[in-house]
């Protein structure tokens, strides 16, 4: 069984320079270098030749979105919003956090792109069971009407419906272990039943509102949508410990025909956007246990599409940890920075909010000892 890279030079393209912000004191702070940069996953890339593991992967290409694929999970005036700023001589605001810079429209639409060619061949390519789409811009937080949140069009959303139509699937399981809510693939999807959307999060960190246990799904989508909001100082233990309780049972009641995860690294220890302790080796440890999900409902099938991740230094060593558990591989490098991991005894107590999931969810755990 071979594991797909989809990677293009391109993506480096959509650069929004430096992000002005404003403080809690409504002091305008000049940051710097965006957050979300074009250098993130160019290392990630270039970690990931250098440690000899995209040897052993199946590069591809990705082609370019269409706006057909879009309107699928788009509303017209959104992708036309994209399209128009896009052609701008200068940076424009497309939504709240969310910004086109010249050309960004094009290489949204290679971003799409990307998680379509991930899609394709876990399908059509011999051998090839597992992909990561290595992309950008990221997704998970555009909904139905609008960029947010670094995110221009949402790329698993459109990797979903592109699954289900091309290939005739009918339940999808979209695991997002991004620190901050799926607010976007939520809003998509929350009345379909033939998505099943999970998202381990950190409580209100962005968006600040919303991605609350209570928020299940409606109509036929309803017991569909499962938010797991987590305190701040989960580590690697933690995030084991809800794949295993809750994730787990989750996909066996669902048994979905394909498992997406929508992978940001940015619940990592390093990391200037959230408070979480994930490490290396916990990405690693999560991924294999969700590649042994998938090899026993979805004949292997797994997807794996970025989404964020912001410590330039740690982000690509992250990413490493979830390539290693997608090959089974334990590479003996390890990084100054990974010897400098602070040690911690501190465990959060996450069992109140693992009960109130199982409370919210009573099919999915009526066999479980509460
Ligand atoms: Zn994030």
């Amino acid at each position: 069984m071979r594991t797909a890279l989809i990677w293009d030079e391109r993506y480096k393209e959509h650069d929004i320079g430096k992000q002005k912000y404003i403080s809690i004191d409504e002091f305008e702070m000049d940051s710097g270098l965006a957050f979300e940069n074009p250098y993130r996953l160019s290392l990630a890339h270039e970690l990931l030749e250098k440690t000899g593991l995209l040897n052993e992967m199946v590069s591809y290409r990705p082609d370019f979105a269409t706006d057909e694929d879009l309107l699928k999970v788009h509303t017209t005036e959104m992708v036309e919003k994209v399209k128009k700023a896009s052609k701008n001589k200068i940076n424009t605001e497309v939504g709240e956090a969310a910004v086109s810079s010249p050309g960004s429209y094009e290489i949204a639409l290679l971003s799409a792109g990307g998680a379509k060619k991930a899609i394709d061949v876990v399908f059509e390519e011999q051998d090839v069971k597992q992909s990561y789409a290595l992309i950008r811009p990221p997704g998970h937080h555009a909904t139905r009407t609008s960029p947010m949140g670094f995110c221009l069009f949402n790329n698993v959303a459109v990797a979903v419906e592109y699954a289900k139509e091309k290939f005739g699937l009918e339940r999808i399981l979209v695991l997002d272990w991004d620190v901050h809510h799926g607010n976007g693939t939520q809003d998509i999807f929350y009345q379909d039943p033939s998505v099943f959307f999970i998202s381990i999060h950190q409580d209100k960190n962005y968006p600040l509102e919303g991605g609350e246990i209570t928020e299940t799904g409606e109509l036929s989508g309803k017991g569909f949508n499962m938010n797991i909001p987590l305190i701040p100082g989960c580590g690697d233990q933690e995030y084991i410990e809800v794949i295993d309780q809750v994730v787990t049972p989750a996909v066996n009641t669902y048994k979905p025909q394909l498992i997406i995860v929508s992978a940001g690294q940015d619940a990592n220890i390093y990391d200037p956007l959230s408070r979480m302790m994930v490490t290396r080796e916990g990405f690693k440890k999560m991924t294999a246990k969700v590649k042994e999900l998938a090899a026993i409902h979805c004949d292997s099938r797994l997807v794996v599409i970025q989404e964020g991740g912001y410590s330039l230094p740690y982000f690509p060593i992250a990413t490493l940890g979830v390539v290693e558990g997608l090959l089974e591989e334990s590479l003996s490098w390890q990084a100054e920075i990974e010897k400098l991991l602070p040690y911690s005894d501190f465990r959060p107590v996450i069992h109140p909010i693992l009960d109130e999931i199982r409370k919210v969810f009573p099919t999915i755990f009526k066999e479980l000892k509460v």
